[in-house]
């Protein structure tokens, strides 16, 4: 059984009312049992756990500490590509948006890798759009052994595959895969999702299964916040990781709780979560599955990512950039603007696109401070900073 079926069962109408009926007994007992339901999940994530947070922080942070240790491995996305056959309402890159593209070259990748490890990452996410006509799995299998041969973690976020066209990027070198549901309401998936295979949630939702048959032993999840009610939404992510814990168990499972950014298209968001909920939300995922690592993107501010390090997160980028070519300007001699998902000839200085050397990015990241900055911060709060991921830490490069 994937975990479809499981999600179709899943009584989330239930949990919220639950959640939202939570009394403080009901927090205090959910909070010093010794293993937790998904029903003790949401007691966690209710008002009522709400108006205790400082000790769900406290709780998170002996926890995390206990399993993880005081260190926060760090890693980096590098854009390959923001061409895209998908409209995705929420995203910059989708297909319609009149943005400039570009796909690297394998010589573009290798330049923004080696950038990226002399700042000391030996851990990068390789991001790109759907595209099979500019992004084919041949594409990606050489960028993944290009990337490898410089660093020993290798992580994708690309469109979703079939366990087979998995199976050369594993070989080649790729040990992480990454796929957000982005939302977990069938209805507004169907509504923010317009054109393209994305469209299909259900082949989306199955994703991390087929990327375990295939051979990757990091799986990351997650939802993006502000598209459904984010109890709901944590529900069903909390549920998903729980499940791939049982059921892929050779893999390290890692939960990204991204909130919607600014970007293209000026999509603006349907729910809101707060910062406190943000951290009542964080804690209550380290209280329920002790053992998932926890991502904390440079989507949120600095303060905000300061004053988190130390409750939860496992897993931060620094220094991001979301366009292709961003950390060296690689790529900017084969810029396009595309209207439509067709290339557009640019009149010479005629256009708002004349004189932009850079491709368009995903979004608008909200923590701009350097690695070393980063790093510094993390050291100066007791934590190390570690670059390789976990299993890479045993290869020595
Ligand atoms: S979210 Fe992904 S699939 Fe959707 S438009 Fe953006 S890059 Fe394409």
């Amino acid at each position: 059984m994937s975990f479809v079926a499981e999600f179709n069962q899943l009584p989330l109408d239930t949990l919220l009312e639950r959640s939202l009926r939570t009394s403080s007994a009901d927090v205090a007992r959910a909070l010093s049992a010794e293993s937790r339901a998904l029903a003790d999940f949401a007691t966690l994530l209710s008002p009522a756990a709400g108006a205790q947070l400082e000790e769900l922080c406290r709780r998170s942070q002996t926890l995390t500490r206990q399993r993880f240790g005081k260190v926060i491995r760090l890693f980096a996305p590098l854009y390959l590509s923001n061409e895209c056959i998908n409209n995705c309402k929420y995203c910059g890159f989708s297909r319609d948006n009149p943005i400039l593209r570009v796909t690297l070259s394998i010589d573009d990748v290798l330049r923004e890798t080696r950038a990226l490890k002399a700042q000391g990452f030996r851990n990068i996410l390789l991001v790109s759009g759907e595209h099979p006509k500019f992004v084919s799995n041949n594409y990606l299998r050489d960028c993944v052994a290009a990337v490898h041969a410089e660093v020993p973690g290798v992580s994708l976020e690309v469109g979703p595959m079939e366990t087979a066209e998995y199976q050369p990027l594993v070989a080649a070198g790729a040990d992480g895969l990454v796929v957000y549901q982005e939302t977990y309401d069938r209805a507004i998936y169907e509504d923010m999702h317009t054109a393209g295979p994305k469209r299909n949630f259900d082949w989306r939702l199955e994703t991390p299964e087929r990327a375990y048959a295939a051979g990757f032993r990091r799986l990351g999840i997650g939802a993006l916040f502000g598209l459904a009610d984010w109890r709901a939404e944590a529900f069903s992510v909390a549920a998903h990781a729980a499940y791939l814990l049982r059921h892929c168990w050779k893999a390290q499972v890692t939960v990204s709780l991204p909130r919607l950014r600014p970007c293209a298209g000026e999509f603006e968001p349907l729910t809101h979560l707060g910062d406190r909920e943000l951290v009542q939300l964080i804690c209550a995922f380290r209280l329920f599955l002790p053992d998932v690592g926890l991502v904390l993107s440079t989507r949120e501010p600095a303060k905000l990512r300061n004053g988190l390090i130390p409750l939860g997160i496992t897993l931060m980028s620094a220094g991001s950039h979301t366009e292709p070519g961003g950390y060296t300007g690689a790529g900017h001699d084969k810029l396009h603007l595309t209207e439509r998902g067709r290339i557009v000839e640019l009149a010479e200085g005629a256009s708002e696109w004349a004189g932009r050397s850079t491709a368009t990015g995903q979004f608008e990241i909200a923590d701009d401070r350097s690695p070393e900055e980063i790093a510094a911060l993390i050291s100066s709060l007791g934590y190390e900073p570690v670059w390789k991921d976990w299993d890479a830490a045993l290869v020595t490069r």
